[in-house]
């Protein structure tokens, strides 16, 4: 299988390095490609801007989606962005590898989605209508992919418990599990956290990488996390709310799981 593998930390001999480093060689030792866009490493440009489409007529108001849409259509895009783009096409899992920044990935890795994740790509693909809208959350180009996050955090695993003061880690990460990666299509299964790394040491090194290779063993196995299908019957179109009848009584994040 291919795997690619979208990392984001600045620092090669940090924790997430030595992670990054083991999951290439757990993954080529299973007999997988990996490719690795190590973000800092290859000066990453973050920001989504006008240079994204160079072929766009300057006299013109630049409009981040609609011109997204025309370079992606038109094959004009920044060259940086249809290389990402094939990798992804290339790839039967994405895995995507950060330190929790403010609750989030670093800016990096979301400038990444902001740029490759073009207009007619990885959104306003697919019909529109009375039953569909659109190819969108457990459909689009990513389908029959696989998805997963390796994220890191300061904080101590009960901070992110369900009464945590961080908040859930599932609701924290459901708009890139759900928003991002579902959203084109991918089966994302369950993230691999390595809480309180303050409290990293050798001994710990050792049950991390022991546990993340078996995640990584699973990654073509395991369930994947059960987000409801857009256009599956269970929500109403256009509204795109979730029919009466569908989960009665429960709303937010936990409402789109089945
Ligand atoms: C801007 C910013 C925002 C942040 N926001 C949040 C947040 O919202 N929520 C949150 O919980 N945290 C947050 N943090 C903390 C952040 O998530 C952690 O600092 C990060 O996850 C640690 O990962 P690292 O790779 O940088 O670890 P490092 O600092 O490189 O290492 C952590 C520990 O692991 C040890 N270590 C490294 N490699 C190995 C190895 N091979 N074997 C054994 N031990 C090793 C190191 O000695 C160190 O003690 C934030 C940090 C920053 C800078």
């Amino acid at each position: 299988m291919n795997v690619l593998l979208v990392y984001a930390h600045p620092e090669s001999t940090s924790l997430n390095g030595s992670l990054r480093d083991f999951t290439v060689q757990r993954l080529q030792g299973a007999g997988h490609t990996v490719q690795v866009s190590d973000l800092y490493a290859m000066n990453w440009k973050a920001v989504l801007d006008a240079d994204d489409a160079p072929q766009r007529d300057p006299s013109q108001p630049f409009h981040a989606s609609l011109d997204s849409k025309r370079a992606y259509a038109e094959g004009t895009q920044a060259a940086d962005i249809a290389r990402e783009q094939e990798k992804l096409l290339w790839a039967d899992a994405l895995i995507l590898q950060f330190p929790m920044w403010w609750f989030s990935m670093p800016a990096i890795l979301k400038g990444w989605f902001d740029r490759v994740y073009a207009y007619g790509f990885a959104y306003g693909v697919g019909e529109h209508s009375d039953s569909r809208w659109g190819e969108r959350y457990g459909e689009g180009k990513m389908k029959g992919k696989r998805a997963m996050l390796v994220v890191t955090t300061g904080g101590w695993e009960s901070h992110y418990s369900p009464r945590g003061i961080n908040g859930p880690m599932d609701d924290l990460l459901f708009p890139i599990q759900h928003g991002i990666l579902y959203y084109p299509g991918f089966d994302v299964v369950p993230p691999f956290v390595v809480y309180r790394t303050s409290r990293m040491d050798e001994a710990r090194y050792a049950e991390t990488t022991a546990e993340l290779g078996l995640r990584l063993d699973e990654l073509w196995s395991a369930r994947p996390i059960g987000f409801r299908q857009q256009n599956g019957g269970e929500y109403e179109i256009p509204a795109l709310t979730l029919k009466d009848e569908i989960a009665p009584g429960l709303e937010g994040f936990s409402a789109h799981l089945r």
